[in-house]
């Protein structure tokens, strides 16, 4: 069966389309730039070229049209008809405490969606216009939420809670939350399969470091404590996002620049990171690390505090799961930069590491890079949402 998977933002749609037999992904591009001017569609069949059309998309559903269309055109299709797409998979960010795993989309399902609104305002409403104008363009086809949240929904309640009061959490849900979930569900279960271990039998801890950055604990399978909270602002110091920092500082800096707390949180959320404390080099790690090998101070100073940040969260995950078998890295700067899994794994001598040096340069393959006695063992496993979404949607459909 073909399965579409799409990832809605509130100007872009991916998209991929999976058969879910082989596992291998048939065609998938991008839309950009929906509703502004200047919109294109970027689409590559697998084995093809990629094609760039810049073409006008008012709105998503016309986005969708044009997808459905390249997917099954003369020229550039690689199926003959919708009815080939067996079900669509759709990305959803946030799934509040009311999903714990995916479900088939129906009317209520959109209903409970549309109340997290308030939790992702950014993401959530952009995900149901993509749900929207593929029930428009697609009647009949079944329809699957996949939410980046609803992995991290078996984390107890003292990783979950804040030290608020508690009156905040029962009449607006302000709790941890997580996000990367698809990601770290996906990474967590191909390492133990990569191993030949039941996941049920493991503690790992996957650091999922790309643009946006997060750590969890998955203890026998099941995620016990994640870095991001009730937005993915919390945590590890990532791409333009500062991570944690003392709330405090609002105020503080609020004051003495004279701004808004929504300006603030423009700073925190887009300014912060190691873009920040590289003082605007990068928010890039392939430029960070040129900077690095420069001897840029700024530069230095953004990577060593990017990894010493990761190197503390296994430090509080392995106590979080009382010790740990297995730590996994994936995402862009996971999976492609040996450089920051040697600066982490320097703080982590006590849990008996050793990189294998060699294993540890290699790129795009799931691949152990400790060494065969390192007591804890390091892997590197490439994250994929896109399958893990279609793997969800058929086992539901
Ligand atoms: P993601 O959000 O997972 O797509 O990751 C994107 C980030 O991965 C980029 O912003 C880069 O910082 C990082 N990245 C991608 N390729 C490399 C590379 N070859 N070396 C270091 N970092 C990389």
């Amino acid at each position: 069966m073909n399965i579409l998977v799409i990832n809605c933002g509130s100007s872009s749609l991916k998209f991929q389309l999976i058969d879910s037999g082989s596992e291998q992904c048939v065609a998938k591009g991008l839309c950009e730039r929906i509703g502004i001017d200047g919109s294109q569609i970027v689409y590559t069949p697998a084995g093809g070229e990629k094609e760039i059309h810049v073409t006008p998309m008012p709105d998503h559903t016309e986005a969708i049209r044009l997808v459905l269309e390249a997917l099954t055109n003369d020229r550039t299709g690689v199926v003959k008809s919708l009815k080939e797409i067996g079900a669509v998979g759709h990305r959803v960010v946030h799934g509040g405490e009311k999903f714990a795993r995916s479900v088939v989309i129906d009317d209520e399902v959109l209903e409970a969606i549309e109340a997290c609104n308030d939790l992702a305002p950014l993401h959530n409403p952009a995900n149901l216009i993509g749900i929207n104008a593929c029930r428009k363009l697609m009647p009949g086809t079944p329809m699957v939420a996949v939410f980046d949240t609803a992995f991290h929904q078996t984390m107890p309640r003292e990783a979950y809670m804040y030290g608020l009061p508690v009156e905040y959490y029962e009449k607006y849900r302000i709790r941890r939350y997580g996000f990367h979930g698809t990601s770290h569900s996906y990474v967590s279960k191909r390492a133990a399969e990569v191993l030949g271990v039941p996941c049920e039998s493991l503690k790992t801890i996957v650091c999922h470091l790309g643009n946006g950055a997060s750590v969890s604990a998955v203890k026998n399978g099941k995620c016990v404590d994640t870095s991001m909270g009730l937005t993915p602002l919390e945590g590890l110091i990532m791409g333009t996002r500062s991570g944690d920092i003392d709330p405090a500082i609002l105020e503080f800096l609020a004051h003495k620049e004279n701004r808004s707390i929504d300006e603030i949180m423009g700073i925190l959320n887009k300014k912060s990171g190691v873009l920040g404390l590289s003082n605007n080099l990068s928010s890039d790690f392939r430029d960070l690390e040129d900077g690095y090998h420069r001897g840029d101070a700024y530069a230095v100073c953004a990577m060593k505090t990017f990894a010493y940040r990761v190197a503390k969260y296994i430090g509080a995950y392995t106590a979080a799961m009382n010790g740990v078998d297995l730590i996994c890295f994936t995402a862009g700067v996971g999976e492609n930069s040996p450089l920051v899994r040697t600066m982490v794994c320097e703080y982590l001598g006590y849990l008996g590491i050793a990189l294998d040096q060699e294993a540890n340069e290699k790129r795009g393959q799931d691949i152990l890079i400790s060494t065969p006695d390192s007591r804890t063992r390091v892997m590197v496993i490439p994250t994929n949402e896109e399958l893990a979404i279609a793997r969800e949607t058929v086992g539901l459909v």
